[in-house]
């Protein structure tokens, strides 16, 4: 894995997920190739598990990530949720998720369910994607980027973000703006 196909997050459990599949519009690349990538991303995104993966929990998360994607996307374009995805959706979110525990400096741990650790993480991405789309609806943006396919959560006072993030799509923008605007004119005269 490259330093440019690196997972990143966005501080939304469940739309981190889908960003897992990077350059939608324009070249989709997987990065959940393996059972050992998502245990990764789980590690980053939820906690530290070294709980064994397998093809088809992996084949599942994948799964799930394509509900959330299409759920999402579906609700930012004001149309109802695929019943199937509805359903993955809630059935992952029914699991027990994550518990939380004090540790002895006074700060609180999340603990993947023991005996379920990565069920457990895919309930908490279903229960995040459900806190999104009943009440975090009318904060869910598309990013304006050029070949960006990323969904985030707008979570600004103003409410009028943009870019997945600014430092990438939100630059790249401008960049190309500043070009247009200063470009030599060259056509045929
Ligand atoms: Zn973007």
């Amino acid at each position: 894995m490259t330093a440019a196909t690196a997972f990143r997050f966005g501080g939304r459990l469940a739309l981190d997920l889908t960003w897992t599949l990077r350059y939608r519009r324009v070249e989709p690349t997987e990065l959940l190739e393996r059972p050992g990538d998502l245990r990764r991303w789980i590690g980053v995104a939820v906690a530290p598990t070294r709980a064994p993966v397998d093809d088809d929990l992996l084949a599942a998360a994948i799964d799930l990530r394509e509900a959330v994607y299409r759920a999402a996307t579906a609700t930012i374009d004001g149309d109802p949720v695929r019943r199937a995805d509805r359903a993955l959706i809630n059935a992952w979110a029914e699991r027990p998720g994550p518990h939380r525990r004090l540790d002895a400096s006074g700060g609180a741990e999340v603990r993947l369910r023991t005996g379920d650790e990565i069920g457990s993480a895919l309930a908490a991405v279903a229960t995040d994607a459900i806190d999104l789309l009943a009440t975090g609806r009318d904060r869910l943006r598309r990013c304006a980027g050029p070949d960006c396919a990323l969904l985030f959560h707008d979570a600004s006072r103003p409410g009028r973000r943009r870019w997945c993030s600014a430092e990438r799509c939100g630059n790249r923008v401008n960049t190309m703006a500043y070009r247009r605007r200063h470009a030599p004119t060259t056509g045929p005269e």
